[in-house]
């Protein structure tokens, strides 16, 4: 007998997903200012790097950060990760750019093949042909 009972209990537990952004974990301090951000504080945690800022770092209101805080779905990223992030994304373009500008070029050289190949095999149909036509009329 196989004991599927403890298949069940030894499935690991899935931990019920948390935004970052609803509670602070113990004393956490900002990332700017130093300063303890407490669970009655108010700040942004970076999605990036894991570090918390106070709004007063942040130059945001109270009333702002109500305003992102309910929003469902909320990115955030610190100012120096945010730097990154939009220097990642240029060069991720100018990959992108580099590479359509490459496989256009691969398109027209293989094209230019192409045309060469077709080319070739006319003229070696017209000569077969006419090679046989010989060969018909000797
Ligand atoms: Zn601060
Ligand atoms: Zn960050």
């Amino acid at each position: 007998m196989l004991g599927g009972g403890n298949l069940v209990t030894n499935l690991p537990r899935k931990q019920p997903h948390q935004s970052p952004h609803e509670t602070v974990d113990g004393n956490e301090n900002c990332g700017k200012c130093s300063s303890e951000i407490q669970e009655c504080d108010h700040g942004l945690q970076c999605e990036r790097c894991d570090t918390w800022y106070c709004i007063s770092c942040l130059n945001l209101s109270e009333k702002e950060y109500t305003v992102l805080s309910v929003r469902a779905v909320f990115h955030w990223f610190c100012e120096e990760c945010e730097n990154k992030a939009l220097h990642a994304v240029r060069n991720d373009q100018e990959i992108e750019e580099r590479c359509s500008t490459y496989m256009k070029n691969i398109n027209e050289r293989n094209e230019m093949k192409l045309k060469s190949r077709q080319r070739l095999l006319l003229i070696n149909s017209q000569l077969w042909s006419r090679r046989n036509r010989g060969r018909l009329l000797a």
